[in-house]
């Protein structure tokens, strides 16, 4: 575990100021604004209307006085799940990055949409804003890839002889990641107050209240309700249903985004231990280590936030996901001039084919 910031090299950073003053002229020329537009709020509707209208069609309550057949119930979550999903994609993580408006009271309101789903905004940001975001697959610092001894996810990280199959049971763990995520890390980080050994700022008496909050209207929307409205066993599979469904989606979706054959990672630990700088200035570090997938698929954009380019996100979290295929026309060329490699995959499924490669790889290799 790193006990002191570990520095990017410094090398003039040519490439991410040319970059950063063609994505200043572009927003200057085309006289638009860096945060989220009508195409977020169009997106943020969707996804905060038809949520509670799908619960509670799923829940099929009598007094709402439309008949809703179990399997229709089972699907119904499934599809809840994914709008969990897509909330989190589109709405949250714009919010949590500052980027979704210009007004910070916004922000901080849609940021918490992750209460929605039972987590908690104040937290996601540490782990996420900070740590993945600063140190993009160094081992001891990321907490995306701090899945050991369970998962191996890069060479410094201890192999144990169980990894050999982690290419087949991740799917069982992605699956299951949420219930963990909402129940078992959460509070582990509320209560140890760091994520990874990393210290959280101090949490105000109103975060200790949306944490709680979170906690208990997710627990009575989405456990009890199933329980109480469709029976122990139906109710049950429910909320297994539409968890499985998010946790496959969310997890693969990060997954994809770091932890393939192309992608870079380094070991903080022993760079701490040296007191060296990495090799590469901080952008190239966010280029080489990210990937980006299906960046031609209209529905992979608009579902995934922009998360299928991830290397934008990586270089301008600040900036809304809705600019993010403007800016690959830029990034792509400067790649190229700069000899920085530029990861990316044609489709969804070659991604998921290339993160089996890599985890299985990583099984064998003692
Ligand atoms: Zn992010």
């Amino acid at each position: 575990m790193a006990t002191k910031p570990i520095q990017f090299a410094n090398n003039g950073n040519d490439f991410f100021n040319e970059l950063r003053t063609q994505v200043d002229a572009y927003f200057t020329t085309n006289k638009i604004s860096k945060n989220g537009n009508w195409v977020l709020w169009r997106k943020t509707a969707f996804a905060l209307i038809l949520t509670p209208i799908l619960l509670v069609l799923a829940l099929n309550i009598p007094a709402v006085g439309i008949p809703m057949p179990i399997w229709g119930s089972l699907l119904l979550f499934v599809l809840i799940g994914q709008m969990h999903t897509f909330t989190g994609f589109n709405v949250m993580h714009d919010a949590c990055h500052n980027a979704f408006s210009s007004k910070g009271w916004v922000n901080k309101l849609f940021g918490n949409s992750l209460g929605l789903m039972g987590s908690h905004a104040f937290i996601w940001k540490f782990k996420h804003n900070t740590l993945h975001h600063t140190w993009t697959n160094v081992d001891g610092l990321d907490d995306d890839i701090a899945k050991a001894p369970i998962l191996r996810h890069c060479e410094s990280q201890p192999f144990k002889p169980y990894h050999k199959n982690q290419h087949l049971y991740m799917f069982f763990l992605y699956g299951i990641s949420i219930i963990f995520w909402m129940y078992a890390n959460d509070f582990m980080k509320y209560f140890n107050r760091a994520v990874n050994e990393q210290p959280m700022p101090k949490m105000t008496l109103s975060e200790h209240l949306i944490f709680w909050a979170a906690k208990i209207g997710y627990t009575l929307l989405y456990v009890v309700a199933p329980l109480y409205f469709l029976g122990i066993g139906w109710g049950f599979a429910c909320y297994m249903a539409m968890q499985i469904s998010m946790g496959i989606v969310l997890s693969l979706v990060f997954q994809l985004a770091h932890a393939v054959e192309t992608t870079h990672f380094e070991n903080g630990v022993e760079y701490n231990m040296s007191g060296e700088r990495f090799p590469n200035e901080w952008a190239i570090h966010q280029v080489v280590t990210t990937n980006n997938f299906s960046t031609k698929s209209a529905f992979a954009t608009w579902f995934m936030g922009g998360l299928n380019f991830q290397i934008e996100h990586h270089l301008f979290p600040n900036i809304s996901h809705v600019h993010y295929p403007a800016l690959n026309k830029i990034l792509v060329p400067l790649c190229e001039k700069y000899n920085v490699k530029y990861n990316e995959m044609p489709t969804f499924g070659y991604a998921v084919r290339s993160h089996i490669r890599y985890m299985k790889s990583l099984g064998e290799a003692a």
